[in-house]
């Protein structure tokens, strides 16, 4: 039983302001802070902390050390993260004004040039017990999901950034489709028949979580913990995140939503990404 991440790594530069910039506009920023972000590194960071063996299969370019050391500090396993030297580490600019309003560049870098052989190689090792996570943020995902499948595991795809093309070429390989409120609108306007996938996890912000088994028809449903929230950034990832590594360890869907929940409401009340996200510990006292 593992968790197999290919996903997204970005070094996040925070800028706070006043305002956000107009066209032509030079702003001094009133504060600047660094950490780690990108969809891939939040949901490894929240599966090993919720105690799944995980392993990141991801990209970077070379330097920035610091990274590989907060994802290990996490439980991570980085041994399948490429380093290429043509490319610059994932990073996004995130600028936030005086009400939380944003405005992020994201420069993919190394996230969309993983070399499909080091992938391959690297996932020979999935077996039928394990799971393996995808995200929208990186190149190579249909090969993953492909060789996941064909090994007999779980594939938990979070459709973020929402694109259809790229769903509907992954689509066929993938167990357990996750989406938040949005993305779902945006999969049930472009499709209406039958999706091939075994499950839905739509998550909907403060008005919680549902997960439909579109074989049975059974609908598991969620509602949020009232938390009073400073920062939203990676509350999906973090719930995805929990969510698999809940059923990794055999936990049924109810008990895997109410610690997806939990952790994802304890997210919410911290600033920051994949440096917000809390540990089982921190889960179990909020749940106690
Ligand atoms: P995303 O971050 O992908 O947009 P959501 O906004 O749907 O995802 O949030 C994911 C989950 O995080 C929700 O299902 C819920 O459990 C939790 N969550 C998000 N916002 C809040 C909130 N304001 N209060 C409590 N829990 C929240």
């Amino acid at each position: 039983m593992a968790i197999w991440n290919l996903g997204s790594i970005n070094i996040d530069h925070v800028y706070r302001m006043e305002h956000l910039p107009l066209p032509g506009e030079t702003l001094a920023a009133s504060s600047y802070s660094v950490g780690l972000g990108g969809k891939g590194a939040n949901q490894s960071i929240a599966a090993a902390l919720a105690g799944a063996v995980t392993r990141h299969l991801g990209a970077m370019g070379e330097g920035d050390e610091w990274v590989i050391q907060r994802l290990q500090a996490a439980g991570v396993d980085t041994g399948s993260i490429q380093r290429l030297p043509d490319n610059v580490t994932g990073h996004a600019l995130i600028l936030l004004d005086s009400t939380a309003e944003n405005s992020i560049i994201i420069n993919p870098g190394a996230n969309r040039a993983l070399q499909a052989a080091m992938l391959e190689k690297a996932l020979r090792h999935i077996t039928r017990e394990d799971t393996l996570l995808i995200q929208n943020e990186t190149n190579c995902q249909v090969e993953a999901a492909r060789i996941a499948r064909a090994a007999g595991a779980r594939v938990i795809y979070s459709a973020a950034p929402f694109d259809l093309d790229a769903l509907r070429e992954v689509m066929a390989h993938v167990s357990i489709l996750a989406m938040n409120a949005g993305e779902a609108e945006q999969l049930f306007a472009a499709m209406a028949g039958e999706l091939p996938v075994e499950a839905l996890l739509i998550t909907r912000g403060a008005e919680g979580a549902e997960y439909r088994d579109l074989k049975t028809g059974q609908v598991h449903r969620h509602p949020a913990f009232p938390v009073d929230p400073i920062d939203t950034t990676g509350a999906g990832d973090t719930f995805a995140g929990y969510f698999a590594a809940a059923l990794d360890r055999g936990n049924a869907v109810p008990e895997a939503l109410r610690l997806a929940s939990a952790a994802a409401a304890l997210k919410v009340t911290r600033a920051g990404a994949g440096d917000a996200i809390p540990s089982r510990d921190e889960v179990r006292v909020f749940l106690s």
